[in-house]
């Protein structure tokens, strides 16, 4: 009664890999020798996860994408991280608790001939109190005989055992479906139109151009509503439609109403910027380009670097720059940048509406940037092949290994880098950089941290 179920990826979808859809984790753990990267085979549908008999042998690659009846999943075999097998429980437990952080699903692999052990004890304790959904795999179960064995399995306390033979694939189309029944939906909501008219924060110190920008950029379009009028609240918000889509300048009123008594005190400034970047996915940062950069355009760069927002650095009044003005400023805006280099830049002229229209293109890439989402397995195939080039630093003699690594968030991009040792700050920048020339990120921040495993 074998069931040989066509299991696998479809080859077709690698090339959309890269796209905005989170896909879900599905992390495989359980001690050595359970038949893990056996049953990763059979999920993914390829011979490609490294079937060793010798226990705990370091595999190079960790991540898999996979599909099933359309569903498409990262699998992350937490498997054959470490070479040697000494202190397994507390290697087990880690190996768990990793599983546990970052994945969406946990596919927790026993042996039903060799049954509970102390090990899969402390797995099935960190699983328990993970609180992520587990699916228990009783797995050598090679036929109908052997499905009794499995029953010992819930002891674990978690749930039934899910009986499954990954060297014959029997029954594993059923425990495909059980995996696929526990993923969550993927929030594609969050991308589509229900999310409402993207929020942008106008900010830059006074004079720089901003309430012209605002008249220019509603002038031209139409202002589609004037929200909230009437009410006290102090930040108002305009709608307003340019490119055919609707977009929202929050705590416009600030900058209408030309609050004389807040100019040049700069507190208030600060703490008016603050609270439209909290309120806003981007920011426009206008400077005044026919005069020079000050502290204050710098500081109001910090601040949003400091929100997290993506950004668009508008260099206003370019109309009354000349030719000269125009070059020797192109060299002082990269040297005073140097801590933006991922901002996009638009030249404009908010009195004339010079290529104003570019803001929009650049709020696009931008806002894309700051959502998007590199698959894990694209993640870390890329990053095993950046570390087998360029090996992290030594440090007191050991070599720092990254482990795997994750997205973690999206808006902006978080990475986690799970790792052996300490990475120096050099490295995680180089390796930030090399991200960006990977995946692009244009006008969006970008964060990569570590997470030390011994
Ligand atoms: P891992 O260390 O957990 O990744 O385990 P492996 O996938 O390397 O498998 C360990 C051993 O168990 C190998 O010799 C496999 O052939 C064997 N094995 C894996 N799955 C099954 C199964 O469903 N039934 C039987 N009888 N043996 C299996
Ligand atoms: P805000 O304080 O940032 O809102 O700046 P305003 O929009 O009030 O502009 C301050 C001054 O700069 C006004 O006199 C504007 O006419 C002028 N201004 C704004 N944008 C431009 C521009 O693109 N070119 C020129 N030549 N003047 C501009």
């Amino acid at each position: 009664d074998a069931e040989l179920a066509d299991l696998g990826t479809d080859e077709s979808s690698e090339d959309a890999e890269y796209d905005n859809d989170p896909q879900p984790v599905v992390a495989v753990v359980g001690r050595p020798n359970v038949g893990k990267s056996t049953l990763v085979n059979r999920i993914i549908g390829r011979r490609e996860a490294v079937v060793e008999d010798v226990p705990g042998v370091t595999r190079d690659r960790v991540t898999y994408d996979a599909t099933w009846r359309g569903r498409r999943f990262t699998v992350v075999d937490t498997g054959g991280w470490d070479p040697d097998a000494t202190g397994m429980a507390l290697k087990i437990a880690e190996q768990a608790q990793i599983a546990a952080e970052l994945a969406d699903v946990i596919l927790f692999v026993t042996d039903a001939i060799v049954g509970v052990t102390d090990a899969d004890e402390i797995v099935g304790h960190v699983l328990r109190g993970s609180g992520k959904p587990v699916i228990l795999a009783a797995n050598k179960v090679d036929n109908q005989q052997m499905e009794l064995e499995a029953s010992g399995l819930w002891s674990l306390g978690l749930g039934e055992p899910q009986p499954v033979s990954a060297l014959h694939g029997r029954s594993s189309g059923d425990l495909l479906d059980v995996i696929l029944d526990k993923l969550p939906e993927t929030p594609k909501q969050r991308f589509g139109a229900e999310r409402g008219p993207r929020r942008v924060a106008l900010v830059g110190k006074p004079n720089v151009g901003k309430s012209s920008l605002l008249n220019q950029l509603a002038g031209q379009e139409r202002v589609l509503v004037d929200p909230m009028a009437g009410t006290t609240r102090d930040p108002v918000d305009e709608l307003i439609e340019l490119g055919g889509k609707p977009w929202r300048f929050v705590d416009t009123a600030g900058i209408r109403r030309r609050d004389r008594e807040l100019q040049g005190a700069d507190f208030y400034a600060s703490v008016r910027t603050r609270a439209a970047l909290e309120r806003s996915e981007i920011a426009v940062v206008l400077i005044d380009a026919s005069g020079v950069l000050t502290e204050q355009d710098l500081r109001i760069i910090s601040l949003v670097i400091e929100s997290g927002r993506c950004m668009v650095v508008a260099f206003n009044k370019w109309d009354l720059l000349d030719e000269d003005r125009r070059y020797y400023l192109e060299k002082e805006i990269d040297r005073q940048l140097v801590r933006v280099p991922w901002a996009l830049r638009a030249n404009i002229s908010a009195k004339t509406g010079w290529h104003v229209d570019r803001l929009v293109p650049a709020l696009e890439t931008a806002l894309k940037s700051w959502s998007s989402r590199v698959p894990t397995a694209r993640l870390n195939a890329f990053l095993t092949d950046l570390v087998a080039a360029t090996p992290p630093p030594v440090r007191s003699g050991k070599q720092p290994k990254i482990l795997f690594a994750t997205q973690a968030s999206t808006e902006p991009p978080k990475f986690v880098l799970f790792t052996s040792g300490f990475l120096e700050e050099t490295y995680r920048r180089f390796i930030e950089r090399r991200i960006r020339e990977e995946f692009g990120f244009a006008g969006s921040p970008i964060e990569v941290t570590m997470k030390i495993r011994e």
